[in-house]
């Protein structure tokens, strides 16, 4: 919060117009005579950056915050620390000066005590406070949010700061407002209303994805999803390198300056690089929207498939996971951690997926022989009581899902012909039925005509899209 006091800051504002009133008389040609030099005025009215350069280093201005937002986002909270301009252009009447100021919100803050600190009167911000809060319910107000103000800079010395207009966005894609009118002060909330375009943006790379990117006029929002969507497919340290290229097609949101703000959806992406063609394509299946490879792989997802029933036919599953399993006789607790298929002696055994295998052991009791595969950082699966091993089968083996890695018998502990089949998740047991296994994430079937229908429709797509037009090529929308 800024901390000093209100008189003292009015005190200040008064100094900076009683400069700004004795310079503006000294070169204003009397009342009627011609209008102002143009070389002092900037867009807004007057150029007051010599104010601000004078002003920069004194140490009341040290306690101005610097909005936090993006760039790219806000670009109007990124204008000048401090600006002052004439916004009453007749001549004839008074000067009148507005000062820009901006603030964050931080920790702690209350929007009073935010006011407060911009030297308001008490009066008024109980009735900003009170109007702000009818649009927008101020408990919401997050540390972080940068507040921009209008403050009248007229006001007399020692009398408090007065209000012309304030607004902070309170989401992406609103604004709350409070104005000074003739009767007080009107808070209100406006929706910015974002109209959408197909676009497709290419560019070529010559230092990183996120510089070429944002040159091209990319907004933050657009880049980071473009690379979530090949975070998986493009190692973007290794794969890319100056001289690659790349091309996004998205629904761009534009606001109502014609600026490109973010995307609603990312429909391709795909890098050209040293390696390949990296390409991924945005489809929804069961109700959720994901990127796939060319071959209906979707990124992101693990490879890996794991088998609940790791045996050829017949067989029947004649005893449960159950970890709180009785013994029959002593009462014990002698937890199950697998499922028993029982099948003929000699039933092939398979691979339940893609791995290494880590332990082909033999024990007299428990497992009897038994072989255990590690598939990745979090799964291991083991297969026991077998007649026998595959030739050629040895610790370190890789293997493929569904080769064969033993028979079915009953060594160890075992009355009878059965697989005992784990399944450990990150060192736990799980119950091989009825847990959730990892499902290789490849469409098939009607799901992947579906995605090869709309892959057609996203290549045609990417010739239709207006090509987004570069910031430096001076066109716009
Ligand atoms: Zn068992």
């Amino acid at each position: 919060m800024l901390t000093f006091a209100g008189a003292a800051k009015a005190d200040w504002i008064s100094q900076l117009v009683r400069f700004e009133r004795n310079f503006e008389a000294a070169r204003t040609p009397a009342i009627g005579g011609s209008a102002p030099d143009d070389q002092f005025r900037g867009q807004g009215g007057i150029d007051f950056g010599f104010l601000t350069r004078m002003l920069r280093g004194k140490k009341s201005m040290a306690q101005l915050r610097q909005p936090v937002a993006d760039d790219s986002l806000l670009p109007d909270l990124h204008q000048s620390e401090l600006a002052a301009r004439d916004f009453s252009p007749a001549i004839e009447s008074p000067v009148l000066l507005e000062l820009a100021r901006f603030t964050t919100v931080e920790r702690g803050d209350t929007f009073a005590g935010i006011l407060t600190a911009q030297g308001l009167a008490w009066a008024d911000i109980n009735e900003i406070n009170a109007d702000v809060n009818e649009v927008f319910r101020l408990t919401k107000l997050q540390a972080g949010w940068p507040i921009s103000f209008r403050l009248d800079a007229t006001v007399e010395p020692g009398a408090p700061g007065r209000l012309i207009s304030l607004h902070f966005e309170d989401s992406d894609n609103s604004t709350v407002w409070v104005e000074r009118t003739s009767v007080g002060y009107t808070a209100h909330r406006d929706e910015t209303v974002f109209t959408s375009k197909l676009l497709v943006a290419e560019g070529k790379i010559e230092s990183t994805f996120w510089v070429d990117a944002q040159a091209l006029g990319l907004p933050y929002q657009v880049i980071k999803k473009a690379e979530q969507a090949q975070q998986c497919v493009v190692d973007f340290k290794r794969d890319i390198s100056p001289g690659d290229s790349f091309r996004i097609l998205f629904d761009g949101l534009i606001d109502s300056n014609g600026k490109v703000v973010d995307a609603d959806k990312i429909h391709y992406v795909s890098f050209d690089t040293r390696k390949g063609r990296r390409e991924v394509f945005r489809f929804v299946s069961e109700g959720r929207a994901s990127f796939y490879d060319r071959q209906a792989r979707r990124s992101c997802s693990s490879s890996l498939s794991l088998l609940r029933e790791p045996l050829v036919r017949p067989f029947r599953m004649s005893s449960p996971f159950n970890p709180k399993r009785k013994h029959p006789i002593t009462g014990k607790i002698r937890p199950h951690r697998g499922v028993d298929f029982a099948a003929p002696r000699g039933t092939r055994i398979l691979a339940a997926g893609d791995g290494v295998v880590i332990a082909k052991r033999i024990h007299s009791g428990g497992y009897g022989k038994h072989v255990i595969i590690r598939h990745d950082s979090t799964y291991e699966t083991l297969y026991a009581h077998m007649s026998r091993f595959p030739k050629g089968l040895r610790v370190g083996s890789r293997v493929k899902q569904s080769d064969v890695i033993g028979y079915v018998g009953t060594t160890g502990s075992s009355t009878g012909n059965h697989l005992h089949y784990e399944i450990k998740k990150n060192g736990r047991h799980i119950d091989p039925l009825k847990s959730t296994l990892p499902r290789g994430q490849k469409l098939t079937g009607a799901k992947k005509s579906a995605f090869e229908d709309e892959q057609r429709a996203i290549i045609a797509r990417l010739d239709q899209a207006e090509a987004l037009a570069s910031p430096t090529a001076g066109g716009g929308g």
